[in-house]
């Protein structure tokens, strides 16, 4: 069975204070209430990594890093690589979001430097894609999230791949309130699961957890969530209140 996921990712919000609060008021309501069987991840800053994986559980969250360097190391000035922030305890790393692609010039191709130096330093990569709403509008999103993955993650050996989380984030929902309809949401994963099994076969495609991202958030996860093909959540946002979270987190 895939596994259920919802990740937060804080972007660039929080003082290191105010995060350890936020990563405090989850793993309370977490350890509270439980999270069913679903895994909870807080995707922080760089600068709050450790302190948030001594602040929570670790039986019951992963911390991701939101960003890694495509160079193991060396002279790259503000650079953070895969195995420093392996380092830190963080077990996953967010890849390949639409505003590093779109504001930092990540390319397919650095891109895939970027999800092997995570693979070999054991973090787990959550693979983002997505289409903007010209694309959405053409009526060319399954062909160019397709596209996407087909440049990047599907280089890689089917174990390699069975060890990726994917979140599909269409550009026209990220921060805007405007969500994709359920239907929208399980037809792109439905496309995307249809193009790993393609590729992979059915067992890992059925295997691969896939993430919904896009004003995700407490009033709609729910409905998102019953959709065969959505696995979880990416959540921007509504991450960044403890409450709203949970209430993402009890979709399921
Ligand atoms: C995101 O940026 O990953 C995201 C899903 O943002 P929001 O939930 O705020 O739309």
């Amino acid at each position: 069975m895939r596994q259920k996921i919802v990740a937060g990712n804080w972007k660039c919000n929080t003082t290191l204070q105010e995060g350890i609060e936020l990563a405090k008021a989850v793993d309370a309501i977490v350890a509270k209430e439980g999270a069913k069987d679903v895994v909870v991840v807080l995707g922080t800053p760089f600068t709050h990594i450790t302190k948030v994986v001594e602040t929570v559980d670790s039986k019951r969250i992963g911390v991701a890093a939101q960003n890694c360097a495509a160079e193991a190391k060396g002279a790259f000035t503000g650079e953070v690589s895969a195995d420093m922030v392996k380092s830190t305890g963080a077990s996953y790393v967010i890849l390949g979001h639409s505003e590093r692609r779109e504001y930092y010039g990540e390319t397919s191709e650095i891109l895939n430097k970027k999800v092997a130096l995570a693979l070999a330093n054991g973090l787990t990569p959550i693979f983002c894609c997505g289409e903007a709403l010209n694309i959405r509008e053409a009526g060319t999103h399954n062909e160019y999230v397709t596209k996407q993955l087909a440049e990047t993650i599907f280089n890689l050996s089917s174990e390699d791949f069975k060890k990726i989380v994917i979140a599909y984030e269409p550009i026209w929902a990220i921060g805007t309130g405007v969500t994709a309809s359920s239907e929208q949401a399980q037809d792109m994963h439905a496309n995307i699961r249809a193009a790993i099994t393609a590729k992979f076969g059915v067992e890992i495609a059925e295997g691969t957890s896939i993430l919904y991202g896009g004003s995700c958030n407490a009033k709609n996860a729910k409905e998102l969530f019953a959709n065969k093909d959505v696995d979880g959540g990416l959540i921007g946002g509504a991450s960044l209140k403890a409450e709203d979270f949970i209430h993402i987190i009890n979709g399921f």
